[in-house]
């Protein structure tokens, strides 16, 4: 198939009426009448009590009662969903026994001799604030979290009841401000076609429990969504992030027509989901998985991943009091590796710090917190606490393919020190007995401008390099990913991400080594035919994107996406080259 570079008219652009805009959170199209799930209102009033000993009990058995719940709740969301989903309220029922929280909501109603439920709720508040002052999209989505169980016992303590999401019955848009798991978990799951919320960004609840789902959602579209009344006809795009508000009968026929269309494809994309991704001229791009979890690595599998391209490790350290142990980290790899069986599994040692703080780390609150303490540098300096993780992946690496990959890497002395411990931790495991495969690569994440630009004097230096979009776009356009006002300057298409790519894959080629892509750009259909053609070798992202990312990879011959990629450098603007790509999409 010929790719001459021509300039159609998107078809989307044809449309008139304007959406209602919001951050794409899961793909898809969906339309339908709306559902609107309203928080009921948990009035407050603050009184002093006589007899503060009666309030702790009334206190100590809403907490019990909240824990019953949550227990319930684990148990239907495994037997119903999926067992990731589950380990929500297993994190919130955990909360309710966290003794920072209980100690300040004690000593409210002892010391200060407020209600339960005054006590409660500015507990709860100190807390979420607390999280959502946090410079990181992850956690921040966690301060929902704890507001959502923070209103289950509340309830609890008003005697009011539970959500009224148990009240859908016919098959709905589900919109609401932000959607807490305890909501959800009461949708009867058959009758709903997709999520709207006017709060929360990409990693928020809602956008996690969609992907899981396989449903489109749209999330922080703003406080206009949330006046959206109950049975309103609705259009939800959870390609583009928009919502369209009572469409008139053309734009729903167009739409129903996209949607059908889309079925058919992604039908069909799935069905040669296991088959490699080849380009017409025979060039293969392998193409793996961005996981973090070992349900993921299955989902993964299901998706036609051919292995692993990032293991996000952080899910064993979050949500916990203290940090996982040496045996604890074995056997959570082992397992993954043991799903993925000889396919490469890349790790990446842990990337948290100033911006993912850890309640049992020490770290101090930071200013520029992306330009501070964190992932590589926080580890080169805590080498004992940093040993563990990488005497755990050795233990798990017999009769694996095992990748271990350092995130955040700066400068070439970080990438021997890091490499100087790796070499220790070996060490440690051998003279302890354990076993370990000889053939492990070391690899590191392209995520600063400063490895791009000397990506010839790194690439000695390693077996492998990762190019991770999503920082390296912060970095270079210097736009903070969490913060929405710069998100238009964050686009990883830009051809100043693009060139850096250029540069490290040619540095990597020419020293012999391998170079993936496992920011989000590498799942993005502008991306891919650009990436082919730079010479990629690998693509990680997430697993439901793997068949379409294969599906287009076979669309395109080599050589005409290196002509694409070629035009797309030589562009001012991501735009230019979004524009560039879809004008030339087979
Ligand atoms: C990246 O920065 O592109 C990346 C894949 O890492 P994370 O999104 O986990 O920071
Ligand atoms: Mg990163």
């Amino acid at each position: 198939m010929q790719h001459a570079i021509n300039r159609r008219v998107p078809r989307r652009e044809q449309l008139t009426m304007d959406p209602l805009r919001g951050i794409p959170a899961s793909p898809g199209i969906a339309l339908g009448p709306s559902f609107v799930i309203r928080q009921p209102s948990l009035k407050v009033d603050r009184d002093t009590v006589k007899d503060p000993k009666a309030e702790l009990e009334r206190l100590e058995s809403a907490l019990e009662l909240g824990r019953q719940q949550l227990n319930d709740l684990v148990t239907q969301t495994q037997e119903e969903i999926a067992s990731s989903e589950a380990a929500i309220f297993d994190a919130h029922a955990m909360f309710l026994d966290d003794p920072a929280l209980l100690d300040r909501v004690r000593q409210a109603i002892q010391t200060d001799r407020l209600n339960a439920p005054a006590a409660w709720k500015d507990s709860i508040e100190h807390f979420a604030q607390q999280m959502e002052a946090v410079d990181d999209e992850y956690l921040r989505a966690r301060a929902s979290d704890i507001r959502d169980v923070g209103r289950r016992v509340l309830r609890i303590l008003l005697g009011k009841e539970d959500s009224e999401a148990a009240r859908l019955s016919t098959p709905s848009i589900i919109i609401a401000r932000d959607l807490a798991p305890s909501d959800t978990v009461q949708l009867n799951r058959e009758l709903v076609l997709g999520f709207g919320t006017a709060e929360g960004g990409a990693t928020s609840h809602t956008a996690i429990l969609a992907k899981a789902l396989g449903l489109p959602a749209v999330v922080g579209v703003g406080p206009k969504l949330t006046q959206i009344g109950p049975g309103v006809d609705l259009i939800l795009d959870g390609n583009e992030g928009s919502v369209w508000v009572a469409p008139d009968r053309e734009m729903q026929d167009e739409f129903r027509a996209r949607q059908a269309k889309a079925h058919v494809v992604s039908v069909e994309n799935q069905k040669h989901a296991h088959a490699p991704a080849v380009s017409l001229d025979g060039v293969q791009v392998e193409i793996v998985a961005n996981i973090g979890s070992l349900d993921d690595s299955r989902t993964a599998l299901d998706m036609g991943a051919e292995g692993v391209g990032l293991l996000r490790t952080e899910f064993l350290y979050l949500d916990r009091q203290s940090a996982p142990t040496e045996q604890e980290q074995t056997l959570a790899y082992q397992a993954i590796l043991d799903v993925m069986g000889d396919r490469p599994v890349v790790v990446r040692t842990l990337d948290v710090g100033g911006d993912k703080p850890l309640p049992y780390l020490q770290v101090e609150e930071e200013q520029n917190a992306f330009l501070g303490w964190r992932a590589i540098r926080m580890c080169l300096d805590e080498p004992e606490f940093f040993k563990i993780q990488l005497r755990a992946l050795w233990r798990s690496s017999p009769g694996h393919d095992l990748r271990i990959m350092f995130p955040m890497i700066a400068t070439v002395d970080e990438v021997r020190q890091a490499r100087a411990l790796l070499d220790e931790a070996r060490n440690e495991v051998l003279n302890a007995g354990h076993a370990i495969s000889d053939s492990v690569q070391v690899g590191i994440m392209v995520e600063i401008p400063s490895v791009a630009i000397l990506s010839d004097l790194m690439a000695p230096e390693v077996d492998f390099f990762s190019v991770g979009t999503n920082d390296l776009t912060q970095y270079t356009l210097a736009a903070d990913r969490t913060n929405q006002r710069v998100a238009r300057l964050g686009d990883a298409c830009h051809p100043a991400v693009l060139r850096q790519i250029r540069d490290v894959t040619q540095a990597a080629h020419a020293h012999g080594k391998w170079v993936g892509v496992c920011g989000e750009l590498a799942g993005d259909s502008a991306g891919i035919p650009i990436l082919l053609g730079l010479g990629l070798d690998e693509l990680s992202m997430t697993p439901h994107a793997i068949p379409a990312a294969k599906a287009q990879i076979r669309r395109w011959s080599a050589k005409d996406a290196e002509r694409l990629a070629k035009e797309a450098l030589s562009l001012a603007s991501a735009e230019g080259v979004r524009q560039l790509v879809s004008a030339n999409q087979a």
